[in-house]
Formats: structure tokens, sequence, C-alpha cells
């Protein structure tokens, strides 16, 4: 793609999470950027660490280690010590959009709380005016939707409303994470339209957080995968999902389900799991993927890889790899 500013840059990020068994390293040394207009995607199993990394760039935890820039300012402190331009231009969209809103309030109240805040209106009436804009804007028609409550709509229009909360404010940058995971398949599809249509309207800029790669294929310009708290690959998404080099991206990819033949001729060769998922407490030396790995060898178990440049903008960190960067 087309080199852009970068409007997020994650350097070298760490979080580390003390408890009673032991010291959990959700987030281990992490560097990637998000650049102007793109979905950047970040993909991995469950407690890969991916949501980690989505609380620490808004701000949600403050890193152990390492830096947040956003527009070049680093914002690596909690949300509420970040200056509040900063808090307006960046915005989250939760995976579960039944606890992320208030049951308790109605749309208005809802979508208009972060434009009371950030002082966007100046009455009730204009307050009005623009939550029924933002709902329009999510396709939830506002004389039917304005005076519910959250315990009143499905799962996609809750959603929907979590998204026209996250708009509100005009952000330029949007943390999306696992935005369809908890919704109807029916209704994905709806959402991530709404996404596609706000995102080229708006000009945003998504870090898209998600388990599923066949959701990934169609929406990110970048794609880069995490596993046990590390990225271990990133490319552009043309070259992750056709030339994937890492084999714990091709044992993901070789279980997704294709719908064409063309996509059934790219799907990697299966790679067969040999192994566990290792604890993020204690997690093993070298490749943290060796235990799975079934091209593990001597050194996979000794020596972390380093990243290696393969192809234009597509990195890979496994000893199968030697190309020097
Ligand atoms: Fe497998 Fe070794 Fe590559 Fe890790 S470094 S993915 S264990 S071949």
């Amino acid at each position: 793609m087309e080199e852009t500013e970068k409007i997020l840059v994650i350097e070298n990020l760490k979080k580390y999470f003390k408890t009673t068994f032991g010291t959990v390293k959700a987030v281990d040394d992490i560097s990637f950027d998000v650049r102007s207009g793109e979905t950047f995607g970040l993909v991995g199993e469950s407690g890969s660490g991916k949501s980690t990394t989505g609380y620490l760039t808004m701000g949600i935890y403050t890193p152990t280690a390492g830096r947040v820039l956003f527009k070049g300012q680093d914002v690596s402190i909690h949300a509420v010590k970040r200056p509040k331009h900063i808090k307006k231009d960046m915005s989250i969209v939760f995976q579960d959009p039944a606890s992320s809103l208030n049951p308790s309030k109605t749309i208005r109240d809802i979508v208009g709380l972060p434009l009371k805040i950030h002082g966007l209106v100046t009455n009730s009436s204009e307050l009005t005016e623009r939550v029924a804009q933002l709902l329009e804007t999510v396709e939830l028609p506002p004389e039917r939707f304005m005076h519910r409550r959250p315990g009143d709509l499905g799962g996609g229009e809750k959603q929907a409303t979590a998204i026209a909360r996250a708009i509100a404010t005009h952000p330029s940058f949007v943390v999306l994470d696992e935005p369809t995971s908890a919704l109807d398949v029916s209704i994905q599809a709806k959402i991530i339209k709404i996404l596609i249509k706000l995102q080229q309207e708006l000009k945003l800029s998504y870090l898209f957080i998600t388990h599923d790669l066949s959701l990934m294929r169609n929406v990110a310009s970048r794609v880069a995968i995490m596993y046990l708290a590390k990225i271990y690959e990133y490319a552009p998404a043309r070259l992750f999902f056709h030339n994937p080099l890492h084999p714990y991206t091709k044992m993901l990819l070789s279980s997704v389900p294709v719908l064409t033949d063309e996509e059934e001729a790219l799907k990697p060769k299966e790679v067969k799991s040999t192994g566990e998922v290792s604890s993020a407490i204690n997690p093993p030396p070298g490749c943290r993927f060796h235990p799975r790995c079934p091209f593990a060898s001597k050194i996979c178990k000794a020596k972390e890889p380093e990243f290696v440049l393969t192809e234009p903008g597509h990195y890979v960190a496994c000893h199968l790899n030697t190309k020097k960067r």
C-alpha cells in the first residue's frame, strides 16, 4: 500500500501483571505502526495479548515499558492523564456491547455523553439533534431508538449504538476490539459494512483486533499476528494471506474455512500443532511457539528468533527465515 502518515506508533511495548501465581507477561516487547486511513489488523488466539495491546493504546492500562505515540505525541500514560484533545481524537469499540452500555441510560444519554464531556454541544436540543445524526449514520432510525435503553435492543443494535458513541467526538483513530465476535453471523456483516462506510466517510484509522482470520482477509490493509504476548509476523494483507511464512500463521490459516476455489488454492498446507499453548506466566525460552511447532529444532528452544524482512513490508520472526533485515 501507499505509504501514508503514521498515526499510531507502538514501540517496544510491554505490559506485565503481577498475580499471586507469578508475573503474567501479557504483552512483551511488541512494535508496529498504524497509518492514516488504514485498517491495521491484530490477530491471534485468545490470550495472545491483542486486547491488552488495544487497552494500552487507549490508556486503559499503562505500559510496563515501551511507548505509545499518537500523532507524534507520547501518550504512554493512563487515559485520565492524557490531554483532552487526545482523548477526543482516539476511541474504542468493545467486544461486548451489552456490558459496555449503561443499562439504566437511554440511547440519547449514552451517545450524547461524549458530546457533553468534550463540550461539543451547548444545549439539550443541539444534543438531541447531534445524537439523531449519529444514530442515522449507524443506521438506527432516531425516532425508534433515541429514547430506548440498551436492554430493549438486539445485539447488532447495541453494537451500532456503541459505534455511534465511539464516533461522537469525530475521532481520527478507533480501536475495534473484536467488534463483531459477540454477534450473530447475519448481523456481523451489517456491522462490518457500517464500519467500512464510516472509515471512508470520516477518514478513520482502525486498529482492528480479532481472532477471525476470514474477517481480517476482508477488512485489513496490513496484518500482524500475536502469539503469547509477542508479534511473530506482519505484512501487507495481500502478502500475509497469499504468502504466509511463520508456521503459526500457516497453522491458523490452514484451519480457516474458505468459500471459493481460489481461496482453497491459496490455503497453506496443513500445519498440525504438536503440543499445548504454554503459560504466559512462564513462557518457553527461545521461540515461544516451539512446543507446538512441527519444525522446531535445537536453536528454536535456545534462541529467540529476530525479525527479518523477507519482501517489501513483510517481516517474520522464525529461524526458518534467515534473510537479514
Ligand atoms: Fe517453529 Fe522454530 Fe520457527 Fe519457532 S523459530 S516457528 S519453533 S521453526
